[in-house]
């Protein structure tokens, strides 16, 4: 309740605001950065509705996004590489927060997918690395809780060729694969 010595009332917050000298301020500060030269590309394929990669030359890793050195062995990654962009579902939560932390009445679910290397032929694990973060469609909330999505086979549900800009949401999210 305060210091007893020194008797006052305190302000409040939108009292304080209004005291003289006081200015509001909203910064309007914009960025951008270089995407470099591998992530541009891929950016680029999104645009495309292509989902591009880059292997690694000594131990055969597709990363996708794409990376100019392997985290493995440390080799320039040289050789671009398409995905069909089917995937599994590695891991899933239920958010009930949007990218912009507004509280979602009807949550989303955002995925870990580990893509298909090209070549995958459903018998081995032929998986690009490290996978792709996105949203999951056409899935409940129950079906994250019981684990069923886990392993789910997914692909991506693009957005139209007009409304792509050259971003990871040119894909709107990734939806089960029938059958
Ligand atoms: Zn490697």
């Amino acid at each position: 309740m305060g210091e007893p010595r020194l008797p006052g009332t305190y302000l409040k917050e939108k009292e304080m605001y209004q005291l003289p000298g006081i200015v509001e301020h909203r910064p309007d500060a914009k960025y951008s950065f270089s995407a470099g030269q591998a992530v541009s590309r891929f950016l680029e394929g999104l645009k495309q509705g292509r989902i591009l990669g880059k292997r690694c030359p000594r131990c055969g890793r597709v990363y996708v996004p794409p990376r100019s050195y392997c985290e493995y062995c440390f080799a320039p990654t040289a050789e671009w590489v398409e995905v069909s962009g089917e995937g599994e579902v590695n891991t899933a939560v239920v958010s009930y927060i949007s990218t912009f932390r507004e509280r979602l009445e009807e949550p989303e679910i955002i995925a870990v997918i580990r893509l298909y290397a090209p070549g995958y032929t459903g018998k081995k694990d032929e998986y690009e690395f490290p996978g792709i973060f996105h949203k999951l469609c056409g899935v409940k909330p129950e079906d994250v809780m019981s684990g069923r999505v886990i392993g789910m086979r997914v692909r991506p549900r693009w957005k139209p060729p007009e409304r792509r800009v050259g971003s990871i949401t040119d894909i709107e999210c990734f939806e089960p694969v029938e059958g």
